[in-house]
C-alpha cells in the first residue's frame, strides 16, 4: 500500500501555534521532509519528537521530490514541513505535492498558520475576496511593472517583503496605490509584533527612524470604486507619452493595457478621445 503525504503547517513564530494534529502527525509519520532540517530539528526537539528528517529546500526540490515520491510509493508516510507557516506558500512544497498527486498518492492537509491569512485577518481591510501576491520582484523596474499590473485589482492584495526592501517596496506601492488603506504586519505572533494601519504614506511615516528588521506582510486595499477613473487617465497619458516618443498607437495601447490590467479596446478608444 502507498504511503500518505501530509502537508503540515508549523508556527510562524510562537510555538504554541502548533496544532495538536500537527504534533500527532509529526510523531506518527515515517519521515519528515523539511525545508531546512536544522530549523525543523529545533521545533521537533521543543516538542520532544524524534524522527528521521530529509532535507527538502527549494533549490533541491526538483531533485528531492522524486526521491520522496519513491518512498511514498514504497509505503512510507511522509510529513512535509517548511521553516514556518504553510508549505508551498512562498516556500518549497509545490513540486512534491504535484508529483505525489501524479503518482496517485493521497495528499492530506494539516492546516495551521500562514503569515498571509494572519495578516489579512487583522488588517481591517476587506476579507471577502483577496489576492495573494507574495514577494514582489527585487528589481525596481520589474517591481513597478508588477504593481502597475495590479493597479486595477479590486480584491485586497497581500504581499510578503524582506526587511531590506520594505521601504523601496512601500514607496513604489504608494506611487501606484496612492491613498489606499493598507496594513503592515511585523513579526506576527513574536515578541516584536506590531501592526501599522493607515495609508501607505502613514505607514512610511511610522517607519521613519525605526529599525527595519524582522518579517513583514503588507496588506493593501483593492482598487476602491472612487479611484476607478484615475488609473485609466494615467494609462491614457502613458499611451500618449509613448506615442510622442514615436511608438505607434496600437503598440503603445498593447503594452500599457497589459501593465495596467486594462482592456486594449477600452484604452484604445479612450486614447482617441
Ligand atoms: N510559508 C510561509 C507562510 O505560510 O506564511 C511563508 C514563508 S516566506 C519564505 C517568509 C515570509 O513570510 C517573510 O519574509 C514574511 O514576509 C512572511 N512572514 C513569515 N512569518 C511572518 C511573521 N511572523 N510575521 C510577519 N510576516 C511573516
Amino acid at each position: 500500500m502507498k504511503g500518505v503525504l501530509y502537508v503540515v503547517a508549523t508556527p510562524i513564530g510562537n510555538l504554541q501555534d502548533i496544532t495538536l494534529r500537527a504534533l500527532s502527525v509529526l510523531k506518527e509519520v515515517d519521515l519528515i521532509a523539511a525545508e531546512d532540517t536544522r530549523h525543523t530539528l529545533k521545533l521537533l526537539n521543543h516538542f520532544g519528537i524524534k524522527k528521521r528528517l530529509v532535507s527538502y529546500w527549494s533549490e533541491r526540490e526538483k531533485l528531492k521530490a522524486p526521491e520522496i515520491t519513491q518512498r511514498l510509493n514504497e509505503g512510507l508516510s511522509v510529513a512535509l514541513v517548511s521553516d514556518a507557516g504553510t508549505p508551498g506558500i512562498q516556500d518549497p512544497g509545490r513540486e512534491l505535492v504535484r508529483l505525489a498527486i501524479e503518482a496517485g498518492i493521497e495528499v492530506v492537509a494539516v492546516p495551521g498558520p500562514s503569515a498571509s491569512i494572519a495578516a489579512l485577518s487583522i488588517s481591517g481591510l476587506e476579507t471577502a475576496e483577496f489576492t495573494f501576491i507574495g514577494f514582489l520582484p527585487p528589481k525596481k523596474t520589474e517591481r513597478s511593472k508588477k504593481l502597475k499590473e495590479l493597479a486595477m485589482e479590486e480584491r485586497t492584495l497581500i504581499f510578503y517583503e524582506a526587511p531590506h526592501r520594505l521601504i523601496e517596496a512601500l514607496s513604489d506601492m504608494e506611487e501606484v496605490f496612492q491613498e489606499r488603506h493598507a496594513a503592515l504586519a511585523k513579526e506576527l505572533t513574536k515578541m516584536h509584533e506590531e501592526v501599522v494601519r493607515g495609508s501607505i504614506r502613514d505607514i512610511l511615516t511610522a517607519l521613519e527612524n525605526k529599525k527595519i528588521a524582522g518579517e513583514y506582510v503588507i496588506v493593501v486595499e483593492g482598487r476602491p470604486e472612487r479611484l476607478g477613473s484615475p488609473p485609466v487617465e494615467e494609462a491614457v497619458a502613458e499611451v500618449k507619452a509613448l506615442m510622442k516618443k514615436g511608438v505607434g498607437r496600437k503598440e503603445a495601447v498593447k503594452s500599457v493595457a497589459k501593465s495596467y490590467g486594462l482592456s486594449k479596446k477600452e484604452l484604445y478608444d479612450r486614447s482617441l478621445q
